[in-house]
């Protein structure tokens, strides 16, 4: 188990990178769940995705029901948002690889994400409200996004 450096800047190459798909959830893939972990509690996050930690893979965690007693951390493989609501929500948000800014982004209320677990066993998860927000917030980097784009183009009116 090891906290890993985290990638920062809006210009890093390897944030702005589209990240490939995992073909196999093996040994190697289940240690490096273990130290994005280890990497989102020293950091005090409540998501991570992998290029955040210097992969280009198709990889996030995610801390669900944060600061109540249903916490739960979800090791995601290949997550695709199958279905989200029309309605969204405006909330501040902020990046562990963006540190000292935070912006107000609109995002889904709810949606249903679909991934593999570090088993390879595949899930399907319905979310609402911040568990939501997280999922959107993770799978946009894996993407190459960061929530700044969003800041952006929703200032641009095309949401
Ligand atoms: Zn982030």
């Amino acid at each position: 188990m090891a906290v890993l450096p985290i990638e920062k800047g809006a210009d890093n190459e390897i944030l702005r990178t589209v990240s490939t798909k995992v073909k196999a959830a093996d040994k190697k893939l289940g240690k490096f769940f273990d130290d994005m972990r280890d990497t989102m509690f020293a950091a005090e996050g409540i998501g991570l995705a992998a290029p955040q930690v210097s992969k280009n893979i198709r990889v996030v965690v995610c801390r669900f029901n944060n600061g109540t007693s249903h916490e739960l951390i979800v090791d995601m493989i290949n997550p695709v948002i199958t279905e989200h609501s029309d309605d969204m929500s405006v909330h501040e948000e902020g990046c562990l690889s963006l540190p000292g800014l935070w912006d107000k982004v609109a995002r889904y209320n709810s949606l249903t994400v679909k991934y593999l677990d570090r088993k390879g066993r595949e899930f399907v998860l319905k979310l609402k409200g911040l568990n939501a927000r997280i999922v959107q917030h993770e799978l946009d980097h894996i993407d190459g996004m960061l929530y700044i784009d969003r800041v952006k183009e929703q200032a641009m009116g095309k949401k």
